[in-house]
């Protein structure tokens, strides 16, 4: 079986969760299996390495638990973007918005500097408001964005098209479409 069919498998699909008519993508099953955990992993690590990438971002808080292990695959340090007020040292924050409200992420100032060029990793591609979020974060302190990679695209949301222009030509790797 192909990669592509070892991960689909092993992601659980859960109705009405975390709200009434949301079905929820749970990644845990995949984690659980060192097989589909390491090719992941070693998927995600071979297309940073493509686009040059000199640091890893990962978003919290799934992209922590697959952005950490393909920064240490390619041999590159890793960088979390956190929810706000999480990070101890001195930060850069970016608001945007979500369905309902705001949120806002942060990353610590002297971990990007200019001559950066940063691979995002997330789980879920959904609206695309929070790795927008991230590359504008990014831009932000200096560094440039290689490229985005999420293990799975929510293509009804449009994630893509909002991520478009924010991208500037950068590569957006999805390893699954649903
Ligand atoms: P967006 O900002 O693209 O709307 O939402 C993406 C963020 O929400 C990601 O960080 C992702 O972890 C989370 N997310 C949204 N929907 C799902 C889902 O169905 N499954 C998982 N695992 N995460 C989701």
């Amino acid at each position: 079986t192909s990669i592509q069919e070892l991960l689909l498998s092993r992601i659980r699909d859960v109705a009405d969760y975390p709200e009434p008519g949301v079905m929820f993508k749970d990644i845990t099953p995949l984690l659980a299996d060192p097989a589909a955990f390491t090719a992941l992993t070693d998927t995600l690590a071979e297309l940073a390495t493509a686009t040059g990438a000199t640091k890893i971002v990962g978003l919290e808080a799934r992209g922590f638990i697959l952005g950490a292990p393909v920064a240490v695959r390619a041999g590159l340090g890793f960088i979390p973007v956190r929810k706000a007020g999480k990070l101890p040292g001195a930060t850069l924050r970016q608001a945007y918005d979500l369905e309902y409200g705001s949120a806002e992420i942060e990353v610590h100032a002297e971990d990007l500097s200019d001559g950066d060029r940063v691979f995002i990793v997330d789980d879920v591609l959904a609206t695309g408001g929070t790795a927008e979020a991230a590359i504008k974060l990014i831009e932000r302190a200096g560094a440039r964005v290689s490229g985005v990679a999420v293990l799975m695209e929510l293509g009804f949301l449009q994630g893509r098209a909002r991520l478009e222009s924010a991208l500037n030509g950068a590569p957006l790797e999805a390893l699954l479409q649903v």
